[in-house]
């Protein structure tokens, strides 16, 4: 097996991976998996690469399994990176990419997070797993779930749209709603009391309770740069909540610089909502990632951005810096307004919170920061049928007519 070790990224200490390990035995701080990355060179080349099925398990050897009989796979991974003609020349740019996440197993890429998450608690002899988790974490949890013949509890904000509440309980997932009011958030209190007093495997969507389901979210990256043909974009746009995307994928290009596989990494941007963005403002104030302040009353459109307590930003905000990169808010008209744009321009449906990179995009494009000539990625992270009432709210419903030419040519001139 590549893993080294998993090393806390807090106090430094080093651990052997043994079952239920997923904090620092130490200090309780956040795991990071490391990998022996000579070894893994040897056995992975661009040539194997190429050679394999694509999907997050074709880089096995970059993820913290044992045994491939472990895998829980619902064939996620391998979406398209699509060139978005259209847009790039509504936006007067030369090259613009869109990685369609929407096409995971359950519409978001926390499909393949989660397959990595539940595939090492199946590895622990898990039979029961709680997340929390504003949606489409849970959602992803529950499907895995499912398809593992394990238990899932989720634990889900009480404000979470109908439509993600409806897959989640499809799954068979115990759904609870916890009522806001004291301090923390109490979907993640709730999370840590089950692991705790039960037992139960958590994962949550954020990586600082479990080390192993972040790791699915480098392959974005793995996959990013063989569809270019061997190389890194000049920036990629991440859609950010508490940050644990934006790391993932982080890793991912700066392994696959160590092993030789590409050649510099690109500039990376977390774009938040206006309504809740902790990680962009200790970005700009230089607040230590330890420090952040938990985001009051938290408000936006895009609800899977939702993280008051950016879990992720030790890892995040680094890794934006080390990349060259940059953080940005849009507003939920701005959000919006992408969510129309990519439907309309290039065929794709998003939730807001899958639509938030293109807003961000537009912004920094306008403020001269992204060149028009430079090769972007935009990751939509999930899909649009998520949130139905929100779409809904932004078109105009259909007319009723009696079924006459004449109607509807009175119809189509007015
Ligand atoms: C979870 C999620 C994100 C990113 O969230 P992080 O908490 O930063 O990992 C982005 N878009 C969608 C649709 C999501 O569900």
């Amino acid at each position: 097996m590549p893993i080294l070790e998993l090393r806390c990224l807090r106090c430094g200490r080093r651990h052997r991976p043994s079952r239920g390990l997923y904090t620092c035995g130490k200090c309780g701080g956040k795991l990071d998996v490391i990998y022996d990355y000579e070894a893994v060179a040897a056995k992975i080349s661009r040539i194997e690469l190429s050679k394999r099925r694509g999907g997050v398990w074709k880089y096995f050897e970059l993820l913290p399994l044992a045994r491939k009989k472990n895998i829980v796979s619902l064939g996620e991974g391998g979406t398209p990176l699509i060139p978005a003609r259209n847009l790039a020349k509504e936006l007067k740019m030369k090259y613009l990419f869109l990685k369609d996440e929407t096409r995971n197993p359950t519409s978001s890429f926390k499909d393949r997070p989660m397959s990595v998450g539940v595939s090492k608690a199946v590895e622990f002899g898990a039979r029961t797993v709680v997340c929390a988790s504003s949606g489409n974490a849970a959602i992803a949890l529950a499907a895995y779930a499912a398809k593992a013949g394990i238990k899932c509890y989720a634990y889900v904000p009480a404000g979470a749209p109908e439509s993600k509440v409806a897959q989640l309980l499809m799954h068979g997932a115990r759904v609870v709603q916890p009522k806001e009011g004291g301090a923390g958030d109490p979907t993640y209190q709730l999370m840590l009391q089950s692991w705790k007093k039960f037992g139960w495997h958590p994962i949550p969507s954020g990586g600082a309770f479990n080390p192993y389901q972040p790791e699915g979210s480098k392959t974005i990256s793995y996959e990013i740069c063989e569809q270019l043909g061997w190389q890194a974009p000049d920036w990629v746009i991440v859609p950010t909540g508490a940050g644990t995307l934006l790391s993932g994928n982080a890793k991912g290009y700066f392994e696959f610089e160590q092993i030789g596989l590409i050649k510099g990494v690109p500039r990376l941007v977390a774009i938040q909502a206006e309504g809740c963005a902790p990680i962009v403002k200790a970005f700009r104030e230089g607040t230590p990632p330890y420090e952040i302040p938990p985001w009051p009353d938290p408000r936006t459109v895009a609800g899977g951005l939702i993280d008051p307590y950016p879990w992720d930003a030790d890892t995040a905000i680094p890794a934006i810096k080390r990349s060259g990169g940059t953080a940005e808010t849009v507003n939920d008209a701005e959000i919006l307004e992408a969510v129309k744009r990519l439907a309309r321009s290039e065929g794709i449906f998003a939730e807001p919170s899958g639509a938030a990179g293109l807003a961000g995009l537009k912004k920094l494009l306008d403020g001269g920061v992204i060149s028009r000539s430079d090769v972007v990625v935009v990751e939509v992270t999930g899909g649009g049928l998520k949130d139905v009432a929100t779409a809904l709210k932004m078109v105009e419903r259909p007319e009723v007519i009696e079924p006459k030419l004449e109607q509807l040519q009175k119809l189509f001139a007015g």
